[in-house]
């Protein structure tokens, strides 16, 4: 250990050793601001804008003065179990937005938590809870039909030839268990999870086994249900996968007077999950031709769509649902990060009623969730955003497409470093090229280790007073994720910035990245 330290001591080794080790005193806008040593501030513009948290910027003003309104009028935070009215405007905002946005008319009902893995995983409870109710009550109905079938046994009804080699030669009564062992066997098997190749769900202790990166989700995969992971953009394996989980359950009918088999579909398919632009996976927006055959796909098949938002939701794509803008309507939405308006921790997942259950709002809660102060805070937030009949969400497209420009300029000008450019809105990475085999040691080193993006950050922010990070599954793609306030001078600062750091890689210059 480089450093003595209590609060997570190896990563603060970690960022001392990439020059990411720094305190920030301030923060307002895009900018944050550390501290000098003769105690000025040096302001740093920044884009990495909480990981998404931020599209009205840090302390947005109307945001801040509010919080403080709240405090100083004592708005009570914890008042567990009673009328929730802010949480109820929230909700309300939130249906009619998806209403606009989506064409249908819901309702969504809404459950409310702090964090982005927290509403994830409460919507795969909520969908694991319809899924198991389902069940039970096609269960109940399955006996309800042996019931009847050992009524007409007893009145003489013969098997049929299917029920006799199920019944292995045996009596009604041996065709009744051997039907209940099986039906009991097909119900105790885990549910399904489907989500897409370079996820990123969270990483709580179910959320984490959503989150593709093996090396997040491995160590941890004793401890929760497992998920199936399928590749992006192919709704073959999509559909091939959903094929291959089907199990049926049987049931008794009489068929020409005889007690005869019948098969009916066991609700396996807990939910799919999918972010409409994949963030920490690198930056990657699903197509509307893929969203199309998610749709038909799962709805053949009744596997509930989760639209994880979390990061891409709150207009950062130009629309308030990336989702919405490539038509794919979800069974349930997930909002967090910048849901709080930057300063507060809220999350919301939206069930849509047609599923909803209401058992489930007994089931699952947590102390902080849906407080008065941070869904004020939220109910505030959707203001500013709903503002000038969608102004925001203009002007993070027009933002976004400018950013987009001038980085696909940088592209083309550094072919031999950067890989790619891509994004929606002000939902942005930056591709760099793989340096494992560069002639220089430090580059193939960092490269081989997979912190070449963080050296390029530690880099950018000692040299250029730029914060970008890379993405968190996909570490050579820098994440461009700044607030809608973003203005030319600021992007053109951050470009000339990322035409330093390419340079810098172009002349395979390891000990200038490290700042040596
Ligand atoms: N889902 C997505 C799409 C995310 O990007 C993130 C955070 N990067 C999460 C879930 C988890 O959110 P949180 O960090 O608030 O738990």
């Amino acid at each position: 250990m480089t450093t003595t330290g209590l609060a997570e001591p190896f990563l603060r080794a970690q960022l001392e050793t990439l020059g990411l080790a720094v305190e920030y005193v301030r923060a307002e806008g895009d900018t944050l601001y550390r501290r000098g040593e003769d105690g000025r501030e040096i302001p740093v513009l920044d884009l990495v804008g909480g990981f998404g948290a931020t599209i009205l910027g840090h302390h947005h003003p109307e945001v801040t003065s509010l919080a403080q309104e709240l405090l100083a009028a004592q708005v009570p935070v914890h008042a567990q179990f009673s009328l929730h009215p802010y949480a109820e405007t929230v909700a309300r905002r939130l249906n009619d937005i998806l209403r606009r946005e989506t064409g249908d008319p819901g309702p969504y009902l809404a459950v409310f938590a702090n964090s982005g893995a927290e509403a994830v995983e409460a919507a795969v409870k909520h969908a694991e809870l319809d899924r198991g109710l389902k069940a039970a009550a096609l269960l109940e109905r399955i006996g309800e039909s042996i019931e009847r079938a050992r009524r007409a046994a007893r009145d003489g009804a013969p098997l049929s030839p299917a029920a006799q080699r199920l019944a292995d030669g045996g009596d009604f009564e041996a065709l009744a268990a051997a039907v209940t062992a099986v039906n009991r066997a097909r119900a105790e098997e885990p549910p399904v999870l489907l989500a897409l190749s370079g996820s990123f769900h969270g990483k709580l202790i179910g959320s984490v086994q959503l989150t593709h990166n093996p090396a997040v989700r491995e160590p941890f995969r004793a401890l929760a249900a497992p998920c199936r992971f399928v590749p992006a953009e192919d709704p073959e394996t999509l559909a091939a996968a959903i094929a291959e989980e089907r199990r049926t359950v049987l049931g008794l009918a009489l068929c020409g007077g005889a007690v005869d088999l019948v098969e009916h579909q066991l609700p396996r398919l807990c939910a799919l999950l999918l972010e409409p632009v994949q963030g920490e996976g690198g930056v990657r927006p699903l197509t509307a031709g893929y969203a199309r055959e998610v749709q038909r796909i799962c709805a053949e098949a009744d596997c509930p769509i989760v639209v994880d938002e979390v990061q891409s939701g709150m207009g950062r794509t130009g629309t308030f649902l990336a989702s919405s803008a490539i038509g794919l309507r979800g069974d349930y939405y997930v909002l967090a990060k910048s849901l709080g308006g930057g300063i507060a921790k809220a999350a919301v997942t939206l069930v849509h009623h047609g599923r909803h259950r209401p058992e489930f709002e007994l089931l699952h809660s947590s102390t902080f969730a849906k407080d008065a102060f941070s869904t004020l805070i939220a109910a505030r937030t959707l203001d500013l955003l709903e503002a000038d009949g969608g102004a925001l969400y203009r002007r993070a497209a027009e933002r976004g497409e400018r950013i987009l420009k001038q980085l696909s300029g940088v592209r083309d000008d550094f072919k031999d470093v950067v890989v790619d450019v891509r994004g929606r809105g002000l939902m942005l990475g930056l591709e760099l090229r793989d340096q494992s085999d560069s002639p220089s040691p430090v580059l193939r080193e960092l490269s081989r280790a997979g912190v070449l993006g963080y050296a390029a950050a530690g880099h950018l922010l000692n040299a250029h007073a730029l914060r970008v990070f890379p993405t968190a599954s996909a570490v050579t793609t820098l994440r461009i994720e700044p607030s809608v306030g973003i203005t030319d001078a600021r992007i053109d600062q951050a470009e000339a910035a990322l035409r330093a750091l390419c340079e810098v890689l172009r002349a395979q210059d390891g000990e200038r990245l490290l700042g040596r």
